[in-house]
This record gives C-alpha cells, structure tokens and sequence, in this order.
C-alpha cells in the first residue's frame, strides 16, 4: 500500500489540523486520541511516512525505531500509568480495521482495559 500523504495524521505533522500534543522528539510526536476509548488514549506516530506497522518495521531507520519506542515508554511514564499498567495497540491493515494509514500506536490505560480482544457473538 502507498503513503497517502493527505492522510489525517500527516496532516497533523504537517501543522494543517491541530491536535492536543503531549510530547514531541527528533523523529516521533504524542498527542491524545480524538475518540478516548479509556481515561488514557494517547496516540505515538512517526514523523516519518509509514502507513503501517508493517512499513516502519521493515523500512524505518534504527533511529527512528529507537526514538520511538523510547517516546512511547516516555509518554506512558509522563501520563503516570506505567505502575498502573497500560495497553499497546497497533492496527496494521484490513482484518485490524486500522482507519488512518500512518503508523500509530494506542497507549490506552486508566481502567482495567478487560479481555484483550472481544470475541464475536454466535
Ligand atoms: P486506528 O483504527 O488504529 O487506525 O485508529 C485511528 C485512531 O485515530 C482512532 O482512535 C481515532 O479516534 C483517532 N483519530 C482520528 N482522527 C484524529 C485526530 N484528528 N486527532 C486525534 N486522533 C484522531
């Protein structure tokens, strides 16, 4: 799948829609999900234009991985839920129902977050 630079989140990098940031580094930026699915819904993106985890594990550089691994650790541990714990989410492609096609990970904490997937009704 191509980078389709007009996506929502390259947008937001790009400064033409704002967003509630909570961290920015050399190569990735953290700001709070439009649509909170938990008291903490905290997004992590790459600068750079990945469509999916899938893309940036395969062609990102080590910098950029660093960076952003330690970004996401950094905002969990700035929004004080790592000794209350929290879930990582990446939607990669169809099956995933990913939405936006920029790489993000959810940080998703504050409740107890339940079963890690719902099991679809007979
Ligand atoms: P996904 O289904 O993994 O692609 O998740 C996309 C996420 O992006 C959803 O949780 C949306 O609520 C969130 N989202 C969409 N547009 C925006 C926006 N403009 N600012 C912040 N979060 C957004």
């Amino acid at each position: 799948m191509a980078y389709d630079p007009n996506n929502i989140f390259a947008k937001i990098l790009r400064g033409e829609i704002p967003c509630k940031k909570v961290h920015e580094t050399a190569h990735s930026l953290a700001f709070l999900d439009i649509n909170p699915q938990a008291p903490t819904h905290i997004l992590v993106i790459p600068k750079g234009a990945y469509v999916s985890y899938d893309d940036f594990a395969a062609k990102a550089g080590e910098a950029e991985i660093v960076d952003f691994i330690r970004a996401t650790g950094h905002v969990a541990r700035e929004a004080g839920v790592d000794a209350s714990g929290y879930r990582l989410l990446f939607n990669h492609g169809p099956d995933s129902h990913q939405e936006v096609p920029h790489l993000h990970v959810h940080i998703l904490a504050g409740r107890p977050l339940g079963p890690m997937l719902v099991r679809p009704k007979d």
